[in-house]
């Protein structure tokens, strides 16, 4: 989900430099989402920084577990598109092999650019091989969703919510497209076509959320759990994951995702040559107010 014209590289204002924090307590891996300011909306700077962080964790020995948490209220707002840090005409040093993308025209440029910070860095961490738990506070939308599926357990406080609401954009769902793995199909379908919030509660119904804690208790049970998960062995955690990872693959999960990444681009240039922005004449404020509108908030 990117955006409008975008903005020129020299008017990217970042207003940190390390947007993602690395900590670790004991065999286990915090790395932490650190823009709070911006409800840890995700820009390149923010997915690169992630990725250096997922490669740290996975190259220490002594870390047995990755727990993925965003500071401040929220888990994730999602992908920037609005930000000050918004930095989709910034290069940076690709992971995959991909061309960069700054200088495609027309759709070629988001089609590039998604492939490496959205689908493939999300894929790539998804299939870390280390357990990895989401710790997942607030608002977990859109992107946000990307980041807490990739894990392998979610942990969400009591006031978690999840939510796409991408259609208003005419898009059918995030880049990361894992709705109908997540959720039986009709629920995916009611998740996506009314982009309305899903609880944790509802969540967990559905096994999309794994345990339920307060908001004060989630990171002691988090870190509780991670130490269970590190006192098993290395390499029968890494093997067990992806024991059920294959059994996603076999069910379609990754031909799925490829197919909707293309009704995904298709979206986005739809949205341009109809309103000259690929997300379909919406922006971050507009989308903000819809959500609360929808949500009944003022
Ligand atoms: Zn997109």
């Amino acid at each position: 989900m990117d955006d409008l014209v975008p903005p020129r590289k020299a008017d990217i204002a970042y207003e940190t430099e390390q947007p993602v924090r690395y900590e670790t307590d004991g065999p286990v891996a915090w790395i932490v989402m650190d823009r709070p300011k911006y409800n840890n909306a995700q820009n390149s700077q923010m997915t690169y920084a992630l990725d250096d962080a997922f490669q740290r964790a996975v190259n220490d020995d002594g870390i047995k577990v990755i727990v993925l948490a965003g500071e401040g209220k929220h888990f994730s707002a999602g992908h920037d598109i609005g930000t000050p840090g918004r930095d989709v005409a910034k290069s940076f040093e690709r992971r995959l092999l991909w061309a960069d993308h700054i200088n495609k025209p027309a759709a070629e440029m988001l089609y590039t650019r998604e492939q490496e910070v959205y689908l493939g860095m999300c894929r790539r961490w998804r299939d870390a091989p280390k357990p990895t738990i989401a710790a997942v506070q607030g608002a977990c939308v859109a992107g946000g969703l990307m980041l807490a599926w990739v894990c392998d357990l979610i942990v969400a406080s009591e006031d978690a919510f999840f939510q796409d609401p991408v259609v208003r954009m005419g898009i059918p769902g995030v880049e990361y497209f894992a709705h109908a793995f997540e959720l039986p199909p009709r629920i995916a379908k009611e998740f996506l076509l009314l982009g309305e919030r899903m609880t944790a509660q509802r969540a967990e119904q559905f096994g999309m959320v794994n345990r339920i804690v307060t908001r004060e208790t989630l990171k002691e049970e988090v870190q509780a759990m991670a130490l269970k998960l590190a006192a098993q062995p290395r390499l029968g955690l890494w093997l067990t994951k992806q024991a059920v990872n294959h059994v996603e693959e076999l069910r379609g999960k990754r031909t799925a995702m490829d197919a909707q990444y293309h009704m995904h681009h298709f979206a986005h240039a739809q949205g341009d040559l109809t309103t000259g922005n690929p997300l379909g004449g919406q922006d971050a404020k507009s989308m903000v107010a819809a959500n609360k509108k929808q949500a009944g908030e003022s």
